[in-house]
């Protein structure tokens, strides 16, 4: 059960209501909002002596019963969308945002080239990884420090946001210094470490959707930042795996519609890594936008033959262009920008 404290409730008053809370036996998890404080009151078995007890101690403007497992990042605790505004890039409301980049970053000089390329064709972020997830300990790991300086550079000379991804607890600090947002990988979905972690910091994070995760765990471990007092989620679909062969994973469209239904958190699609293959992504990404996803993280490379990392699943600079065009058509037929 969650606790809305009014806007202009006093220190005191909250202090109160928990005292009562705890009195009666529950633990409860504080939410300082903006504008509102929010307690949760974790497990509650009889609801209607809560409000009894509650709902007439000052400073509570309402009381409300959530019944799904995760409470903050629910439809039911908030109707309206999440809009996550980074200066003049909006995510979550009508506008489709693009973020595009190179799987990892992998020199100075490619880095800004790729920057150049995916603003000219509409992107509004740079993507690329710093610190690499990879499967084998013996590929390239990416660069580090000097990676998040390379994107600071970019982001200076096109004016483009910055998401990177941040892989240990160790890194936060220093990937928030630099990163517009952080992302944190299908790998790390479940590192409850990790995900309190980014809860602490006010930067958006973009939360990859684990690779056997359902959408409840999904929504869960977005809970875990949100509940920690980072309201900035923005989830990303980015297949998951199925018995299928012929793509590196399996793209669930139906995340899409699903999520929208039951949290108000804007929700991405990532067709690179669901395809596993270039020929296939404008197709996912098309399909993505047609079904209301807030925006894409595709990669894309200049050469991408010659790519570090993932070059097979990259668009080249002709294909993305065309694929921003195609999506500036979907964009129009639902009615929305780009
Ligand atoms: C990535 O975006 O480069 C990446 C490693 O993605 P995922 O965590 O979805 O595999
Ligand atoms: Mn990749």
């Amino acid at each position: 059960m969650i606790i809305i404290m009014r806007s202009d409730a006093k220190k005191s008053e909250v202090e109160e209501v928990i005292k009562k809370v705890e009195n009666l036996g529950y633990e409860i998890k504080l939410f300082k909002g903006v504008k509102k404080t929010v307690i949760h009151i974790i497990g509650v078995s009889d609801r209607s002596m809560i409000r009894k007890e509650i709902e007439q101690l000052s400073g509570v403007e309402k009381l409300v019963s959530i019944l799904q497992p995760f409470k903050f990042v629910s439809r039911e605790f908030k109707k309206d969308d999440t809009k996550i505004n980074i200066d003049d890039v909006n995510l979550g409301g009508d506008e489709i945002t693009v973020m595009a980049g190179p799987c990892a970053v992998e020199t100075e000089e490619t880095l800004l080239k790729i920057a150049d390329i995916v603003k000219k064709a509409g992107a509004k972020i740079l993507r690329g990884g710093a610190f690499k997830p990879r499967t084998s300990p013996y590929s390239f790991q990416g660069l580090g420090q000097k990676g998040l300086e390379f994107l600071a550079k970019a982001r200076e000379k096109t004016g483009l946001k910055i998401v990177t991804e941040v892989v240990s607890v160790e890194d936060v600090p220093i990937v928030t210094q630099y990163a517009d947002i952080l992302q944190i990988g299908a790998r790390n979905m479940q590192n409850y470490s990790l995900l309190k972690t980014v809860g602490r910091f006010n930067k958006p994070v973009l939360l990859k959707r684990g690779i056997s995760a359902t959408i409840e765990e999904f929504l869960m471990a977005a809970e875990y930042i949100v509940s920690e007092g980072n309201p900035n989620v923005i989830l990303c679909e980015r297949g998951i795996r199925t018995y299928e062969r012929y793509t590196r994973y399996t793209l669930d469209i139906s995340a899409v519609p699903v999520i929208k239904n039951l949290s108000h958190l804007p929700i991405i699609i990532d067709p690179s890594h669901a395809a596993g293959d270039w020929r296939f992504v404008s197709a996912l990404a098309k399909a993505g936008i047609a079904a209301g996803s807030s925006g894409l993280i595709i990669e894309v490379h200049n050469e991408p033959e010659k790519a570090l990392s993932d070059g097979k699943q990259s668009l080249n600079p002709s294909n993305f262009k065309k694929l921003m065009e195609d999506i500036k058509a979907i964009a129009k037929a639902i009615g929305r920008d780009i």
